[in-house]
């Protein structure tokens, strides 16, 4: 990735949390820094120009939850390749989970992610374990950890099952004032699920992770956190009963926030008897039914849920092309959470352009307490461009990532990042076919 301190960004309609995005401006970057914003601004000697042809522009994105499988599970994805699909899909930053091999467990596991990546115009944020090992046995050194870059902790991948360790670790939290992550799931009620417990799960036959295993651990740790004071983030929500849950401890003062994926407000569990037990649609939490599809988008439209985020989990073809129980969990998100979001947020009402935005860029560093980028003379320059009406083909050659485990795979989408500014790099998204 070439450095490119010096350019020129022609015709960009700027858009925040709270601006949908007006007349067309010109942005000039000098050494990664957003030197001016206007209008007609002429391309001076030895500057790059690019003219996003009336695309908008916002304050880069921020993925919350990726799995970049780096130290240990290279061959899934590194991160690198991990890097390459959060610029494809518009995001400038992300944090990743611990769930690697050795976990981010250790300051040092984290200072070695912070180097892998500072070369890279994607910047990327550890996310410390809670427990050694991620055993929920014993908890990590924290505050070491937070000093060395990581900016929440989680043992996702699996739940804070020990719930002494979860009334530590939130206590910790709030005195470093760090979210503890969660991966909702009581594993007694949901093991050995494959998919969503319900009508489809009895027709196939298949074990089911019942609703309820999610909604009982939100309740404990909702409880846990207004008993310590700490900041509980649920990850991944998915039923209507866990958005109903967060809803109430929110408007009773409680420090919870929450985030959704694309899958869970776009799929069901329909999918994996209509896609004949593809492995593409098991995750966990599972893909739930319409309800809980509504569920998410009314609690992303009231503010309930507050980021969008991809659960992003990159798994090797071989891993996943086997029999539907035996498969691992995930799918890739990076590449395709914007057009996602486009189709099924944007297109039928339910978030304006604006909303939609502040989930995306805004909220995940309200949650992580970390600067937000401003589009504004003199700071750094931490953008996307992207558009929201341009149809494309999510084919193999589009996907970045080194794995290819997408539901989304050879479908028509609309809606694209086109490029991103950031660590004075820019990337252009050119399409490959
Ligand atoms: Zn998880």
């Amino acid at each position: 990735m070439t450095l490119t301190p010096d350019l020129l960004i022609q015709n960009v309609k700027p858009v925040t949390d709270t601006k949908k995005g007006g007349k067309k401006v010109d942005l000039r970057i000098r050494g990664g820094k957003i030197d001016s914003v206007g209008d007609g601004l002429k391309p001076e000697p030895n500057e790059e120009v690019y003219d996003a042809e009336g695309a908008y522009v916002s304050p880069g994105w921020f993925d919350m939850h990726v799995h970049l499988r780096e130290p240990g599970q290279e061959h899934k994805e590194t991160i690198r390749s991990g890097c390459e699909a959060a610029a494809f899909g518009g995001f400038t930053e992300v944090a990743c989970m611990p769930n690697t091999d050795p976990a981010i467990h250790t300051r040092d596991v984290v200072e070695y992610i912070k180097k892998q990546s500072s070369e890279l115009p994607v910047e990327v944020y550890p996310i410390g374990a809670v427990t050694r090992e991620r055993k929920g046995e014993s908890l990590t050194e924290m505050s070491d950890m937070k000093e060395g870059g990581a900016v929440a902790f989680s043992d996702d991948g699996d739940p804070v099952w020990n719930s002494q360790m979860m009334r530590l670790a939130l206590e910790y939290s709030a005195m470093l004032g760090v979210p503890v992550i969660n991966h909702e799931e009581d594993l007694d009620l949901s093991r050995p699920g494959h998919m969503h417990e319900g009508e489809i799960s009895a027709r196939l036959g298949l074990d089911g992770t019942p609703a309820i295993a999610e909604e009982v651990m939100i309740a404990r740790d909702i409880l846990l956190a207004e008993f310590t004071g700490g900041h509980i983030h649920v990850a991944h929500i998915s039923t209507a009963g866990a958005v109903d849950l967060v809803r109430k401890a929110k408007s009773d003062g409680i420090r919870v926030t929450t985030e959704v994926c694309p899958h869970h407000f776009d799929l069901t569990d329909a999918e994996v008897h209509a896609r004949g037990f593809d492995t593409n649609v098991k995750m966990h939490p599972p893909l739930r039914t319409e309800e809980d599809v509504e569920a998410m988008i009314k609690g992303l439209k009231d503010g309930t849920i507050d980021a969008i985020c991809t659960d992003h989990a990159p798994h090797a073809e071989e891993e996943k092309e086997v029999e539907f129980i035996y498969a691992p969990n995930g799918i890739i998100g990076l590449e395709t959470a914007w057009s996602i979001s486009v189709m099924r947020l944007l297109q039928p009402g339910h978030l304006e352009l604006n909303q939609l935005i502040d989930k995306l860029a805004f909220q995940p560093r309200k949650i992580l307490g970390l600067n937000l980028p401003e589009i504004k003379e003199g700071e750094p320059a931490n953008l996307t461009l992207f558009n929201t009406d341009e149809s494309w083909k999510f084919d193999e050659r589009e996907v970045r990532s080194k794995s290819k485990n997408s539901p989304w795979l050879g479908q028509e989408l609309t809606g694209r990042a086109v490029a991103i500014y950031n660590k004075g790099r820019f990337v252009e998204n050119r399409l490959r076919n």
